[in-house]
């Protein structure tokens, strides 16, 4: 790659115009859903027994009768068949941050002649050799085969492209042993727990309606676009999905122009087809918008079960990397595209739901519905401030490292923010006088009283917090952008089983003697005052915050590697164990998966960076030294008085020589760390603590250079490029 072919595709860029959609366009109602096997279609296509039986399971979480799937599979078959599918494919998450899928066609030959057939058997089970999934040391005890399971709660649903369909069904992935090989199964498990702690605590509370609660997820997705051309010439971009060069270009996010800023007509054609393929897989999109930072975009959904949104967000995941291709981008989904510029999050928008529909964070209008809201409220501090640690892990990663406790994303200590009003409310009830302080001294009294109307106002937020209540949901805003967003939710859910247990039992206990009200009203009362130190309004980016949340107490793992130890702390295994959302093997197999993803993320950035390094910016710099050095002794030749270019010379042959020295270095500290053996945690720590700061001189020492050096020898892409060209 050259100077010469950045340059070029530089001027392709901008003779560029607006892709026209590859799918079908039509009325968004009559399109949404129509690529998903969803109730409609059921109800069309099975019996009316069968249909109620599914039914019941997708809504209220029911076993289904597994003599039901032939039924089913040969429903599905038709519908899809009649749409153009040829194949199916299990589709499920395993524990490698994106879905996977091997297709079968449905062809079978009888007597010479090709069927399309498809079996309860092989909707209900499939067998993908399991050995080259990660496991985290599952496997060197167990059989290596792994089966997927069908997951009815999620629709099946069709994936087009140009030469034909497949049908892909959602599934969950496990050991033929029973462990769980993925991020569904786990989420799955979290949901039950959750459903079945939440009803007791409403039983508790005299309600005897509800029968299922199940979480809400509304991610906000955020990414990059780059354009293909210029993606393709950056080797660290393709290995990484991160630039691991690149100086800080004239113009970076300083004037604020961005976000929400007019969005560019390549830009929104992109958006537009990636809307059309979402709605036809069911997947409700709704916001769409520029983000802060240049070339920088958000993509919201309408929110969902949190068993669905999660599938749902991994489709928009890969539909938004699909898409970008066919309009000329490349969709970047790192957390930290680009150094110096914001990076990219997946606010995390979570509440709980009952069957009737009603939200459980919902302050509400009654007595009634205020006391649930506060006692889910103090159930969820409890939660967060009990398994910080916890929380923490699931956004534990080498991409989201350079996104927390970075002075524009929310710090890497967890805490909540309730906004001024809710917090006097606790305060209120603390204190035992009421709601704040100018109101006035009457007791505030819970199924009594109800709370002041709470302003779901976008001036009231706190962009710093990582844990954020808006309204009527928790926003957590700390998951990484490229995240598969299932095990945050598996945690989540989990955490908030466990405090809504200990509510349920402390209620229990103390309603015979007290009756309900005062009862509720004690244990409420001792939950805010034992984990206050959780709230913090304040700026969460500030040196202060960071100074009062030690004397708080609040754990601070400044980095992946010190957060993802704590997986396996008894406390956190013990949780798991207890709600059965995961047994300690599957566990520590987590956790070591963790680590070793850690250690091979920045072993591919070490060694792309040594490459890129090597073999395309030194030479750049050595021809660049060369010609000035011609240049001087031409000068000098000529008599002419040379002082400051022979300055700029040394200067530039001094860098010169400290990139390969630090070439050098980055070399010796890579290997070093490769053969370093130890456990997981051990090799990720090598790396963080050897790796990551050899790479990080190294990259200064070349972002120098690339201020110095000929602009015409400059093999990548600058970022004044990447950013602003599109
Ligand atoms: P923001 O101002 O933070 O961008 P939006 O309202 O645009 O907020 O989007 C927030 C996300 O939260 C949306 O995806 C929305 O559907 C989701 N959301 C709203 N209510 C709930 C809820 N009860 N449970 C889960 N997610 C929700
Ligand atoms: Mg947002």
């Amino acid at each position: 790659m050259s100077a010469a072919a950045r340059v070029a595709a530089i001027q392709l860029i901008v003779r560029k115009t607006p892709v026209a959609a590859e799918s079908r366009r039509g009325p968004v109602p009559e399109m949404f859903g129509e690529n998903v096997f969803g109730l409609e279609q059921m109800r069309a296509r099975l019996p009316e027994s069968a249909y109620k039986a599914l039914h019941s399971c997708m809504e209220h979480g029911q076993e289904l009768d597994p003599a039901l799937a032939d039924q089913v599979a040969n429903a599905m078959k038709e519908w899809s068949v009649e749409r153009g599918a040829t194949h199916f494919t299990h589709w499920f998450q395993p524990m490698t941050g994106s879905t996977a899928e091997k297709h079968d066609s449905f062809a079978s030959l009888e007597g010479g002649k090709l069927l399309m057939e498809f079996s309860g058997k092989a909707l209900v089970k499939g067998e993908p050799d399991a050995s080259s999934f990660p496991s985290g040391g599952l496997r060197a005890t167990f059989e290596a085969r792994g089966y997927t399971a069908w997951d009815p709660t999620s629709p099946a649903f069709i994936r087009e492209t140009v030469n034909g369909s497949t049908l892909c069904i959602p599934t969950a992935f496990c050991s033929w042993t029973g462990e769980a090989l993925d991020e569904k199964t786990p989420l799955l498990r979290s949901t039950e727990a959750l459903s079945r702690e939440a009803v007791r605590v409403l039983r508790q509370l005299g309600d005897e309606r509800v029968a299922y609660v199940y979480p809400t997820l509304g991610c906000e997705q955020e990414y990059f676009l780059l354009d293909r051309d210029l993606w393709s010439l950056r080797p660290d971009m393709v290995a990484t999905g991160r630039s691991l060069f690149g100086a800080k270009p004239p113009k970076g996010q300083e004037l604020e122009d961005h976000y929400f800023g007019s969005i560019a007509p390549r830009v929104l054609a992109f958006m537009q087809e990636v809307e059309l393929e979402l709605w036809k897989l069911g997947v409700p999109v709704k916001t769409r918008h520029n983000e802060v930072a240049p070339s920088q975009y958000e993509l919201a959904p309408i929110f969902e079960r949190t068993t669905v949104a999660v599938d749902h967000n991994m489709l928009c995941m890969e539909v938004l990397k699909q898409v970008a291709t066919r309009h000329g981008f490349q969709c970047l989904l790192h957390e930290k595209p680009y150094s110096g510029i914001n990076g990219s999050g997946k606010h995390n928008n979570w509440s709980m739901s009952t069957d009737h529909g009603e939200n459980l964070l919902d302050p509400g209008k009654s007595p009634e519905a205020n006391m649930r809201f506060v006692v889910m409220l103090a159930a969820i501090m409890r939660a967060v401030d009990t398994h910080a640690d916890l929380l923490r892990v699931t956004i534990a990663h080498a991409g989201n490292d350079h996104r927390l406790g970075a002075n524009e994303a929310p710090p890497a200590i967890l805490s909540i923010y309730l906004g001024e009003q809710l917090t006097d409310v606790v305060s209120g009830l603390i204190a035992g006088t009421g709601r704040g302080s100018e109101r006035k001294k009457e007791t505030m009294r819970l199924g009594v009283n109800t709370l002041p109307s709470l302003p779901r106002d976008a001036t009231d937020r706190n962009r710093t917090s990582p844990f954020a209540f808006t309204g009527n949901k928790f926003e957590f805003r700390a998951v990484g952008s490229s995240q598969a967003c299932g095990r945050p939710n598996a945690v989540l859910n989990t955490i908030v089983a466990e405090s809504l247990a200990y509510v349920a039992d402390e209620i229990q206990k103390l309603k015979g003697q007290k009756g309900l009200e005062a009862a509720v009203n004690e244990v409420v009362v001792d939950l805010f005052k034992k984990h206050q130190r959780i709230l913090f309004n304040g700026n969460g980016y500030s040196a202060e915050w960071h100074a009062e949340a030690t004397k708080r107490g609040l754990p601070n793992f400044r980095n992946a590697v010190d957060a993802i130890g704590n997986f396996c702390a008894p406390k956190n295994v013990a949780l798991f164990e207890r709600f059965a959302v995961l047994s300690a093997k599957e566990a520590e197999s987590r956790m070591n998966i963790m680590f070793e993803g850690y250690a091979k993320a920045i072993a591919i950035e070490a060694q792309s960076t040594l490459s890129i390094g090597r073999t395309m910016l030194l030479p750049a710099s050595q021809r660049s030294q060369a010609m000035v050095a011609q240049s001087v002794a031409a000068a000098k030749a000529a008599g002419c008085d040379v002082k400051a270019q022979e300055k700029r010379l040394r200067d530039m042959a001094m860098r010169v020589e400290q990139f390969v020295g630090a070439i050098d270095e980055l070399a010796t500290v890579f290997e070093h760390a490769e053969q370093h053996g130890g456990s997981p945690q051990e090799h990720a720590k090598t790396y963080r603590d050897k790796v990551v700061p050899a790479m990080a001189k190294l990259r200064e020492i070349a972002d120098g250079l690339e201020t110095m050096v000929d602009d015409a020898e400059w093999p990548l892409p600058k970022y004044r490029e990447m950013l602003f060209l599109q």
